[in-house]
């Protein structure tokens, strides 16, 4: 299973910090898909496939932590963070990343099954216009070429066209990140996932993904329209009492925008909402979970009033408010296993 490009920071065996407070695991999923999609897509499929968590999979994840856990929504964790109510002993809070139309189709009524109620954090362009994230074209064109081939196609593409240097190239200096990055992967899957999403300059990067994926996927407009949500389906989760939050504007390292970018991509994302449904709260998650040094005042300033990253641990009431950890699907268990280990009478 592939969890995410997320940038997690790997602490999973980390019981609560005081074991004593109230204390949330924030979970983090990305591509749920039944088991027979995963390996089929849909008519436009590659011939490859895309790791994901199964549907099975997550709700036997979902039965587990409500077992567990006492579920929580987003407007229960705000007023806990504002002082208007207190958290469960032990609570959790479901999020979902990059606006897939997984969430509509399999996610929300696995939720709704069970009377739970997500947060969904959407990046802004998916609505704004019909495009794949970059993020999303290297996954099918792994999928589909293997990284090898991948690695080997992109290099001659890059030479052919004057775009590619010596420094680019020069992978020792950042192999270790690579591989602390995409833990989950391969060596060289890791190298070249991080190759595109945090060296190469991002509009080179952006513009040999979409010609590598026109030639060997399709036209990315005719694959947006069924990767991710729609206005249809956002306006859908609302309804149903989830929460629908910021995930940049164009989903790009944060950290790697300069500060006027960085300010004007959450800008982006929160207008959009505003103008779709209204100034209403929102929170944020950072994208890769990579934040800059100002990149937190800047999510405020934007309109957001919290944000998440891909940090591993349980959240408490000590926790900076835009820099809230979560926990990554695959490490759930884990955490569980951890908290149960060391129980604590509430
Ligand atoms: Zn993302």
């Amino acid at each position: 299973m592939i969890p995410q490009d997320s940038s997690p920071t790997v602490n999973a065996s980390a019981g609560p910090a005081d074991p004593a407070s109230p204390q949330c695991l924030v979970v983090m999923y990305h591509y749920v898909r039944p088991q027979s999609t995963i390996n089929g897509l849909s008519a436009c499929a590659s011939d490859g496939r895309i790791d994901a968590l199964s549907v099975e999979d997550f709700e036997t994840q979902l039965d587990r932590l409500c077992a567990k856990y006492e579920p929580i929504d987003w407007p229960k964790l705000c007023s806990w963070r504002e002082g208007r109510s207190a958290l469960p002993h032990r609570s959790f809070l479901l999020t979902f990343d990059d606006g897939l139309s997984d969430h509509a189709r399999y996610v929300a009524p696995a939720l709704k099954q069970r009377g739970l109620r997500g947060v969904f954090f959407v990046p802004g362009v998916i609505l704004a216009k019909e495009c794949m994230l970059s993020v999303h074209m290297i996954h099918l064109l792994l999928s589909r070429l293997g990284a090898s081939q991948l690695n080997e196609l992109l290099l001659a593409q890059l030479r052919e066209a004057g775009d590619v240097t010596s420094d680019w190239l020069a992978f020792t200096a950042w192999h270790a990140d690579a591989e602390t990055l995409y833990h989950y992967e391969t060596r060289d899957r890791a190298r070249l996932k991080y190759f595109l999403t945090m060296r190469l300059p991002l509009p080179v990067r952006n513009r040999h993904l979409e010609l590598m994926f026109r030639e060997h996927i399709g036209s990315p407009k005719r694959w947006s329209r069924d990767w991710y949500l729609s206005w249809d389906d956002v306006v859908g989760l609302q309804a149903a009492g989830h929460t629908v939050g910021g995930h940049g504007y164009r989903h790009e390292p944060l950290d790697r925008l300069s500060e006027t970018r960085q300010k004007k991509d959450m800008a982006q994302v929160a207008d959009l909402f505003e103008d779709a449904f209204g100034s209403t709260r929102r929170p944020f998650s950072y994208p890769y979970g990579r934040v800059g040094d100002s990149t937190p005042t800047f999510c405020r300033e934007a309109g957001f009033i919290q944000a998440f990253t891909t940090q591993e641990r349980w959240l408490s009431p000590e926790d900076d408010h835009f820099l809230w950890p979560r926990v990554d699907t695959i490490h759930v268990d884990q955490f569980i296993e951890k908290e149960s280990a060391c129980p604590i009478a509430p």
